[in-house]
């Protein structure tokens, strides 16, 4: 028997050409794809209600017997209004069609039915209209699939009908025998069957869990192999004693619980695992990584590590060495600051402490991958990918070391699910918690009516001696769009701004003037920073306290998230303000989770939820197949499909098996069909 997946649509009754073409948009092309054609959704018709017990508003089955036709009546626009009236043992309801005369001959004759519809109370009358209507037969659940013009939902399920019963007896099942046992999953046909065509509700969970498994273990397998296999196992230096407590102990606050959690998983793989650490911290803005950081790299220097952290920018180097400098006050730790911008006799003497050791810790920028610099015994490399280095400069610093530890650090606060999605095997800590009495920022929404009376507010800042940014959203490689910033600040000079000093700060400009005007406005120099979204990458003014957006619905809820927590890192109160004039329910709803919380994992669930993932990080940049039935929600399946996919990448990394041949076989499918990067 061919594989499905190569048997033509057409091979059904009832698909020639034609349709062909309308399955071929739904993208489907075989017998396989078909039978993988999961429903979007399903009408329960097996329990009909009672016309007085169906529930409000919710479309739902209702059966009753058809007590009178009335006349047809014309409406205007050709539309023909057809009428009957239909009750049970003690209601009356009268149910409106347009135009459907094929039903109303049905019914018309007598007899009971099954509605499908919303029933509408009115007083003590109710009304359904358009009801989806059936044989009492017909009292099943009905898959609902996704529809387009020419081929309706009755006529894929007819399809599929087909399809299935036209499988072999035995079917391959993708999933070893072994797995499914171990996470109690139902086989292939079964699951199929349910999926399609169930007898109730918690089958069809059933098999959706298992598809949803399939799926997102099949995406972990594929992910790993893009990465060159699973982990190996290599010899790494290790921790043997602990030193956190001692570190927690100098510090000036008291960790919060998340940091306790995070640094302790780090230690942990650092000490028992044979692999080397491979973490991704995630933490929203202000949630402290660095002090997180700075704990693992404590204990690793006391167990004879020298650490590396890199930083894409010298901004957020200089800024990392501040803060660790002042973590670390007290403690007997040698920590060094390699940038582009140091002198060369000074590099020449950080050269040389790294080299024979005296020097614990390097903070810098891509400087630190200059062949010059080489550590004595290199073991914990950290990276901040706030601006995601290439995959060859991390390799880069990496390589200095002999299997180093690796940490890498992350603002965004993507959904869990989807960080693992991408991340793969990376372990994964998440800084869900604040340190305590972080202020929340005061975020309003107005409209461009109201942008005078914002910026007199602006202006107030000013004169209590604090900052601001305003934020255009520019598309940066366009030349009128940066025309009209310039205009922008020249328009400033009309209002109660005027007179303050202002900089422009734009994604063209070089790099060494970018820093000139950051650094006026870090040193205070610069009363409003007009920008593009490039101060989005991380800079700490504390004494900025307001930020105004323009056209804040062009933004994702995320990339608002990471720009408003540009203020809020001083002692006083901040604010943002966000300028719309798009009065779209749509758009005011998205803007106001903005005005409602301040809680970064919460706003990028709404965003995943209001945008899917795809659209998550503006592009599909991540190049992730798209998900047919796994979910954002499904945290606890795609834990265990990560537990699997290690399980069985190190007993057979090349998926050679034969009880892995179809695993094979789906990663390379779903990988192929992502037209991304091709599986060996
Ligand atoms: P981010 O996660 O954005 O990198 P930082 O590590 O820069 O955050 O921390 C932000 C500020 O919070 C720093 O000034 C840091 O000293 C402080 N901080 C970190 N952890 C705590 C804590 N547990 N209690 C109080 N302040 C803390
Ligand atoms: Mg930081």
């Amino acid at each position: 028997m061919p594989s499905l997946f190569k048997i033509p649509i057409t091979r059904l009754s009832g698909v020639g050409p034609k349709k062909q073409k309308l399955f071929e948009k739904l993208k489907i092309h075989s017998i396989g794809d078909l039978i993988r054609f999961y429903p979007r959704t399903y009408e329960d018709w097996s329990e009909p209600y009672t016309i007085e017990n169906a529930p409000d508003n919710t479309p739902c089955c209702v059966c009753a017997r058809i007590d009178r036709a009335y006349p047809p009546a014309h409406i205007r626009g050709g539309m023909t209004l057809l009428k009957v009236g239909v009750c049970d043992e003690e209601n009356y309801m009268t149910i409106t069609f347009f135009n459907q005369q094929y039903v109303y001959d049905k019914l018309r004759d007598g007899g009971e039915f099954l509605f499908y519809g919303i029933v509408k109370r009115s007083g003590g009358h109710y009304e359904m209209t358009a009801p989806a209507v059936s044989d009492i037969g017909d009292a099943c659940i009905h898959p609902i699939y996704q529809q387009t013009a020419g081929l309706t939902t009755k006529q894929i399920e007819a399809a599929v009908k087909q399809a299935i019963k036209m499988l072999p007896e035995k079917i391959n099942d993708p999933l070893p025998q072994d797995i499914m046992n171990k996470y109690g999953l139902c086989p292939l046909d079964k699951a199929l069957y349910s999926i399609h065509f169930p007898e109730s509700l918690d089958e069809v969970e059933r098999a959706r869990r298992r598809f949803a498994f399939e799926e997102m273990l099949v995406l972990q397998l594929g992910l790993a192999r893009l990465k060159g296999g699973s982990r190996k196992e290599t010899a790494c230096m290790k921790i043997t004693r602990d030193y956190t407590e001692e570190f927690f102990s100098l510090l000036p606050f008291e960790p919060t619980g998340a940091q306790k959690r995070a640094v302790s998983q780090c230690i942990g793989d650092m000490t028992e695992n044979v692999y080397p650490m491979n973490r991704l911290i995630q933490g929203d803005v202000g949630s402290g990584k660095t002090a997180v950081a700075a704990a693992v790299c404590y204990s690793a220097v006391k167990n004879g590590m020298q650490c590396a952290f890199m930083a894409p920018t010298e901004i957020l180097a200089k800024q990392h060495f501040d803060s660790l400098s002042y973590l670390f006050e007290g403690m007997k730790i040698n920590a060094a600051l390699l940038t582009g911008s140091v002198t060369a006799a000074k590099k020449r003497l950080i050269y040389e402490s790294l080299e024979n050791g005296e020097t614990d810790i390097v903070i810098g920028t891509h400087a630190l991958i200059s062949d010059n610099v080489k550590f004595r015994s290199l073991g914990l490399v950290i990276t901040d990918e706030q601006h995601r280095f290439g995959v060859a400069q991390r390799a880069a610093l990496i390589s200095k070391g002999e299997s180093p530890h690796i940490m890498v650090m992350s603002a965004t606060p993507i959904p869990r699910t989807l960080a693992l999605m991408i991340f793969g095997d990376l372990d994964l800590s998440v800084l869900d918690e604040m340190p305590p009495g972080r202020q929340k920022i005061d975020t309003y929404l107005i409209d461009s009516g109201k942008r005078f009376r914002a910026y007199g507010f602006l202006k107030k800042q000013i004169d209590n001696g604090n900052q601001c940014y305003i934020v255009c959203p520019l598309v940066e490689d366009n030349e009128s769009d940066l025309k009209s910033a310039q205009e922008y600040i020249k328009l400033l000079a009309g209002t109660p701004l005027a007179g303050c000093r202002t900089a422009l700060l734009h994604g063209k400009m070089k790099a060494k003037d970018k820093n000139e005007i950051m650094e006026s406005f870090v040193s205070g120099k610069t009363d409003v920073l007009v920008s593009t979204t490039v101060i989005e990458v991380g800079v700490n003014v504390p004494n900025a306290t307001i930020m105004m957006i323009e056209n804040a619905e062009r933004f994702g809820l995320s990339q608002l998230h990471q720009l408003r927590g540009r203020v809020g890192r001083g002692k006083d109160r901040s604010y943002c303000i966000l300028v719309s004039d798009k009065q779209s329910d749509n758009t005011r709803q998205r803007l106001s989770v903005m005005c409602h919380t301040n809680n970064g994992f919460k706003i990028a669930d709404e965003d995943l939820k209001l945008r899917g993932p795809g659209d998550f990080f503006g592009s599909r940049q991540h190049g992730l197949p798209e998900l047919k039935i796994a979910s954002m929600s499904d945290m606890d399946i795609l834990e265990s499909t990560q537990e699997a996919a290690r399980r069985i990448l190190d007993e057979d990394p090349g998926l050679e098996l034969r009880k892995n041949r179809g695993l094979d076989f789906e990663t390379k499918r779903l990988f192929d069909k992502a037209g991304g990067e091709q599986l060996q």
